[in-house]
C-alpha cells in the first residue's frame, strides 16, 4: 500500500484541469509542491490533509501578469482619480517619492493577501519608482515570508522632467544605477530552476521613460542573464502623440527599433497597435498582459484580445496597479475580460472558459511558465483555487459551473493553495502577521498621502 499523499482536494462540483479536461465530482492529489494526480470520484488516494470542495469549483490558480503593488499605499487617491493617465501619474509621482523599504514590504504583504483572496497564486510586480535602494528586495522579502509565487520585475525610469519626461528627478535614476542594480537584483533573487517561487525580470516603465540606450542595454542584459523583459506599451493615446513628436514614429515601431520585439518579452496593455503591428508582435512571440479594469478606468479603450489570441499570441490577465484599478481581485479582472470581450466582439466572441484560459494558461505563457503553472495536469505545480460559490447568488445556476462562476457571484476564493501550501483556508488567510501589517500599512499610507 502506498503512503498517503500530502494533500487531497476532493468532491469538487467540477475540477477544471486545463482547457481540454474537466472532471465532474473530481479530486486533485498533491505531493510536496506538485500535482501528483487528478481523477474522478471513487479513486481518491489516502491523504494526510483533506480539503472538501463539495459544491465548489476547483480551477488552476489565476496568474497575474501586470501589477504595481506598492500603489495600494495611494489607492483611490482623490486628487488623482479623475484625470487622464498622464495627469494621474504626475499627481502621484511626488507621493511615491516617499517610498522606502518598510513601505514597499508592507504594500507587498497586504497586496499579496488581497491577491490570494481573489484566487491568484502567481503574480508579477512592476516596481519602477526607485527613490531609495533595495525596494525590489523588500517586496521579494514579503513574498518569501508568505510563500507566494512572485515574479518581481526591476523597473526603471531615467527621463525626468528635466529631460523632457514626466516624473520628477526624485523617483528616477541614472543609466548606470539602473543597469548595475538590475544585475544585482537578478543575481541575488532570480531562481531559474523548475518550481521556483521567486523569479526576476527587467522592466523599464515604458520605452519613453528611459533613454533609447537603456532600452537596448536592458534587452542585452536580459539576454545575458536569461531573464524576461516587460514594459508598458501602447497604453494611451497621449503616449502615441508623445512618441510621434519625440521620435517621429509610433510606439510599437519604437519598441521594435530598440530590440524588444522578442519571445522574451511580454507587454502591458497594448491597446493601440495597428493590425500590421499586432501581426508583427505575434510573429516575434511577444505576449500581452490584458488589463481590462485599468483600461476602462483610465484609457478609454482596450487590447484587441480576440485578434491577438487568433494570431496565437500569449494573452494573460493583469489587474494593473493598485491605484489605477483600485482592486486586485483576479476573478474580477477575468470577469471584466469576459464582459469587454463580448462588448467588443459580440456575444459569440468570448465564453467564461475563454476568459479562464486567458487568466491561467495565457498568463502562464506570458511569464514563460506554461509547463508548470496555469493548469492542473499531473506534474504541474500545486497552485489551485477552490472557489466559494455562494448559494444565494448561484441559486438556479445548475447547468454549467464555469459559466456560473464568472457570470453570477461575485466570487471569492474559498481555499487557495500555492506550491502545495494552503495560504487561504476556508475563507481565512493563513498570514499570521496580516493584522499587524495592515495597521502599519495604514500608518505608512497616511504619511505618504500627507494625511498625518
Ligand atoms: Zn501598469
Amino acid at each position: 500500500m502506498s503512503p498517503p499523499i500530502d494533500l487531497l482536494v476532493r468532491d469538487a462540483e467540477l475540477v477544471v484541469v486545463d482547457g481540454e479536461r474537466e472532471i465532474p465530482g473530481g479530486w486533485v492529489a498533491v505531493n510536496d509542491d506538485r500535482v501528483k494526480a487528478v481523477g474522478a470520484p471513487g479513486a481518491e488516494p489516502a491523504a494526510t490533509t483533506v480539503v472538501s470542495a463539495a459544491g465548489r469549483l476547483v480551477t488552476p490558480g489565476l496568474v497575474n501578469t501586470h501589477h504595481h503593488v506598492y500603489q495600494n499605499l495611494t489607492r483611490s487617491f482623490a486628487p488623482a482619480v479623475n484625470g487622464s493617465l498622464f495627469t494621474w501619474l504626475t499627481t502621484l509621482y511626488p507621493l511615491w517619492a516617499a517610498l522606502d523599504e518598510e513601505a514597499v514590504y508592507l504594500s507587498a504583504y497586504v497586496g499579496i493577501a488581497e491577491l490570494l483572496a481573489g484566487g491568484c497564486t502567481t503574480s508579477m510586480d512592476h516596481l519602477y519608482v526607485h527613490p531609495r535602494e533595495r525596494l525590489v528586495d523588500a517586496e521579494i522579502a514579503a513574498a518569501r515570508d508568505i510563500g507566494f509565487r512572485f515574479h518581481a520585475t526591476r523597473g526603471s525610469m531615467t527621463r525626468s522632467v528635466d529631460d523632457g519626461g514626466l516624473p520628477p528627478r526624485s523617483v528616477t535614476q541614472t543609466h548606470d544605477e539602473v543597469l548595475a542594480d538590475s544585475e544585482r537584483v537578478v543575481l541575488a533573487h532570480h531562481d531559474p530552476e523548475p518550481g521556483a517561487l521567486i523569479r526576476v525580470g527587467l522592466a523599464p516603465c515604458s520605452p519613453f521613460s528611459v533613454t533609447r540606450e537603456l532600452m537596448i542595454e536592458t534587452a542585452e542584459l536580459a539576454e545575458r542573464l536569461d531573464v524576461r523583459l516587460h514594459t508598458h506599451l501602447a497604453e494611451d493615446v497621449d503616449e502615441g502623440t508623445f512618441c510621434q513628436e519625440t521620435y517621429g514614429c509610433r510606439p510599437v515601431e519604437y519598441f521594435e527599433s530598440v530590440g524588444w520585439a522578442t519571445a522574451r518579452t511580454w507587454v502591458a496593455h497594448c491597446v493601440y497597435p495597428s493590425e500590421a503591428e499586432t501581426r508583427r508582435l505575434a510573429e516575434a512571440g511577444v505576449g500581452v498582459a490584458h488589463c481590462p479594469s485599468s483600461n476602462m478606468l483610465i484609457c478609454g479603450d482596450t487590447a484587441p484580445v480576440q485578434t491577438m489570441r487568433g494570431l496565437g499570441m500569449a494573452v494573460g490577465i493583469g489587474c494593473d496597479g493598485s491605484a489605477s484599478t483600485d482592486h486586485a481581485s483576479l476573478w474580477m479582472e477575468t470577469r471584466n475580460a469576459l464582459l469587454l470581450g463580448r462588448y467588443r466582439g459580440g456575444p459569440g466572441a468570448m465564453t467564461a472558459r475563454d476568459a479562464l484560459d486567458i487568466a491561467t494558461r495565457g498568463s502562464a505563457r506570458c511569464l514563460g511558465r506554461e509547463d508548470e503553472i496555469g493548469h492542473l495536469r499531473p506534474g504541474a505545480l500545486a497552485d489551485l483555487v477552490v472557489w466559494d460559490l455562494p448559494e444565494v447568488a448561484l441559486a438556479g445556476a445548475l447547468s454549467d459551473p464555469v459559466e456560473a462562476w464568472l457570470r453570477c457571484a461575485p466570487a471569492r476564493a474559498w481555499t487557495t493553495v500555492v506550491g502545495g501550501r494552503v495560504l487561504l483556508d476556508r475563507g481565512e488567510l493563513r498570514l499570521p502577521a496580516l493584522t499587524e501589517n495592515l495597521r502599519e500599512h495604514r500608518r505608512v499610507a497616511a504619511a505618504i498621502q500627507r494625511l498625518t
